[in-house]
């Protein structure tokens, strides 16, 4: 079902992890749909998204440089069950962001701090340089709430950074990252060549193919 973005009469509130999908329609009638992860979890009529505009998009950058405050939009969601978090479940979580892909793993982070639960928690979070980083204040606090964060930084490092500008490579990730003996649910998210690149990573370092939860954004 479609509803305004507004006033979202039928929102029945999200899971963290969990995306909407957004549809513009054209005065000649053309439409673009495209899927967008919430950063906000829980009831209520207010959902938090995060678009970074793509070059070129039909979509985000409208969204980004054109929407204003009363402007309709359709949304249907929420929507996903399988890149969700579930307090629920005990076992330790190991969250991996490429880009915009912190939005949903944000929102999981989020509903960790804010359960309180015991379960290990870490993020890996990278990011072409600190300028492109979202929420970088608040996943700063991260850290205080439980929830140990690492930053890479692929192109440009932050000055006096120990560690060069790259992707991350294979014995980072291993000395980063919840080890496998702790069999610990992986979210990865972020453009695709980087989702796909990092679950075969984490498969190769011993985390079992089942364990390892996958969302991909689009792009090269
Ligand atoms: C489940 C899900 C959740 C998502 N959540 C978010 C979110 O929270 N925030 C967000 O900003 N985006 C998110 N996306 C991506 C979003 O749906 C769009 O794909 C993105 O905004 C580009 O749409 P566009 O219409 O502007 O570009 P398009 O017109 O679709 O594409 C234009 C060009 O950009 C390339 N491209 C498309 N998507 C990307 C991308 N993500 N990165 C780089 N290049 C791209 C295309 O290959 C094409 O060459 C999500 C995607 C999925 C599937």
């Amino acid at each position: 079902m479609w509803s305004a973005l507004e006033t979202m009469p039928h929102w029945t509130g999200s899971l963290p992890g969990q995306h909407l999908d957004i549809r513009l329609t054209a005065e000649d009638g053309y439409q673009a749909e495209r899927s967008y992860s919430i950063a906000s979890f829980g009831p209520g009529e207010r959902v938090e998204l995060a678009v970074d505009e793509v070059d070129g998009g039909e979509v985000s950058p409208y969204l980004v440089e054109e929407v204003r405050p009363g402007d309709f939009l359709e949304v249907k969601g929420p929507l996903g069950q399988y890149f969700v978090w579930r307090e629920s479940d005990p076992s330790p979580v190991q969250l991996i962001a490429g880009g915009s892909g912190i939005v949903p793993l944000l929102s999981i982070a989020r509903a960790r701090a804010v359960a309180g639960t015991a379960q290990p928690f870490r993020l890996l979070y990278s990011v072409r340089s600190a300028p492109d980083a979202l929420y970088a204040d608040e996943i700063e606090t991260l850290g205080a709430r439980g929830i140990p964060t690492e930053w890479i930084h692929t192109r440009l490092a932050p000055p006096g950074s120990p560690r060069a500008a790259g992707r991350v490579s294979l014995v980072e990730l291993e000395r980063l990252t919840i080890p496998p003996s702790e069999r610990p649910l992986i979210y990865i998210c972020g453009p695709t060549a980087f989702v796909e690149a990092t679950a075969d990573a984490v498969v190769a370092a011993g985390h079992p193919p089942l364990r390892v939860r996958t969302e991909r954004f689009g792009g090269a």
